[in-house]
């Protein structure tokens, strides 16, 4: 149903929401599948969303779906939200922006501005909960075997990457940027985007759901780093084992030689380990990066360990080897020549490994939609733009995306970012310019609005909102935590 943008035969009408100016035929929808011909009139396609809290719930959660039919009254409660999802779009921006609407929230006149942002200047930050080595810093990751962003700084317990930008929507070849732009959108619409990321693995990644890691589903965060798991389980391990190793791909903990260690009286065990030691009982670079023990690469764990010390060592000395996430252990015990031998694993031990192993928090992706609402949209709001920057640095202006809180960065612009998972289902669209088009609001005092210069003649109630809208309940909480 799609329509050519350039076709300017009669009957068709010009969309003129986005740069792409599509004539669209009478029954048929523009290119981006967000307006419509219908009966010669241009309509936005979805249904505008606004939402309602579920305080009748009693906390219980509720996800996001249409709620039937509507009798028109419960607009007037305070706990209803104009989300600019549906709104429809102003471009050029000189407009004022599809819905500003006023309301009274306890006594006081506010007002909502909202729009359908067409934004360039967009992408992704993912946070992906998984010691497994997904690829070297830096590392381009590929959709499709496209270029769409890279791989960024780890975290503490997950890896991280950076997609989309205008780099990769703008800069590269067409079909880069029409990848970037799909992979934008189905990651900020929640849905499931297999990532390939050169020298490193295959990760399928979702909002809210578990990485899938070169096939393998992850189920757990790591409880710490090796060091820092050898400090919270010390005592535990205390008078029930000789020594512990905490293998981990970035740093790698030692009982004996741990300050945990030291001030518990546990005697040295000879032990020797490869890689670089940086403090007393951690190790830095034990083996390479990889989706075995702890991060790196290795299977077996006495591969990390060098010959024990003969002047301090001796047979019967007992050793337990396990990973940051509890996903792997052994248990040794050095034998006349000194050297470990695998063992059935006591059950005191055992449970050490399960209380790490319970510590560790579900694995999840996270995806935060990121964009800069700083350039032209704020036309939309305020003849003087700069005064709504102003307006939000000053607090008067709250923002929101799709009902959703948004983090809006210091310094210059209305840079911001919201986790997808608070927003209503499919609330992000596309344009093929390639952009992202996502739902933006600005609520503030109506005399602050009337103050920054906003488009005052175009106030309405919110009471006059109801044809083509669609009422949703909000969500409040992240789908794994949804009973
Ligand atoms: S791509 Fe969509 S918004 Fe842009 S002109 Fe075509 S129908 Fe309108």
């Amino acid at each position: 149903m799609a329509t050519e943008p350039a076709d300017t035969s009669a009957d068709k009408i010009r969309c003129d929401a986005c740069p792409v100016m599509c004539y669209i035929k009478p029954g048929a929808a523009g290119a981006c599948d967000r307006y419509a011909n219908h009966d010669g009139e241009l309509v936005r396609v979805d249904p505008h969303v606004i939402l309602q809290r579920t305080v009748s719930h009693g906390g219980r959660l509720v996800p996001f779906q249409a709620i039937g039919d509507w009798d028109g009254k419960i607009l007037q409660g305070s706990s209803t939200i104009i989300t600019a999802i549906g709104a429809g779009t102003t471009y050029p921006d000189y407009k004022p922006a599809p819905f500003i609407v006023s309301s009274e929230v306890d006594g006081v006149d506010m007002v909502t501005v909202v729009t359908e942002g067409i934004f360039s200047y967009c992408g992704v930050k993912v946070k992906i909960d998984t010691d497994r080595y997904l690829g070297p810093e830096t590392a381009t990751v590929r959709a499709a075997g496209e270029a769409v962003g890279h791989v960024t700084t780890s975290e503490y317990g997950s890896q991280m990457l950076s997609l989309g930008g205008v780099h990769h929507l703008t800069g590269g070849s067409k079909k880069e940027g029409r990848v970037t732009c799909d992979t934008l959108m189905d990651l900020s619409n929640c849905k499931a985007v297999e990532l390939t990321i050169d020298g490193g693995s295959t990760v399928v990644v979702q909002a809210g759901h578990a990485p899938i890691v070169n096939g393998v589903r992850e189920e757990r965060m790591r409880v710490g780093c090796g060091s820092a798991t050898i400090g919270m389980f010390a005592k535990q391990w205390q008078g029930k084992i000789d020594e512990v190793v905490v293998v981990d791909d970035h740093i790698t903990g030692v009982l004996s030689e741990h300050q945990a260690g030291k001030l518990l009286d546990i005697p040295d065990t000879g032990i020797k380990m490869k890689g670089r030691r940086s403090t007393p009982g951690r190790y830095f670079q034990v083996a390479e990066p990889g989706t075995g023990w702890g991060g790196t690469n290795i299977s077996d764990p006495l591969a990390i360990l060098g010959p024990f010390d003969p002047k301090t060592a001796r047979p019967g000395t007992t050793l337990l080897m396990v990973s940051t996430t509890g996903e792997h252990a052994a248990y040794y015990e050095l034998d006349d020549g000194l050297r470990p031998i695998e063992k059935e694993m006591p059950a005191s031990l055992k449970q050490s490994v399960e209380r790490i192993q319970e510590n560790c928090e579900p694995a999840l992706c996270t995806v935060l939609f990121m964009a800069g609402a700083g350039g032209s949209l704020r036309a939309g709001v305020t003849e003087n733009p700069v005064r709504l920057t102003r307006s939000i640095k000053d607090a008067l202006t709250r923002v929101t995306s799709g009902g959703a809180p948004v983090y809006v960065w210091p310094g210059g612009g209305i840079t911001y970012m919201v986790d997808v998972t608070l927003m209503p289902a499919n609330a992000f669209g596309y344009v093929p310019t390639p952009a992202l088009v996502a739902p933006i609001e600005f609520t503030l005092k109506l005399s602050d609005y009337a103050a920054l210069g906003g488009h005052m003649d175009h106030v309405r109630p919110l009471s006059s909102i109801r044809d083509n809208a669609e009422i949703r309940q909000r969500p409040r909480t992240l789908p794994e935590q949804r009973g």
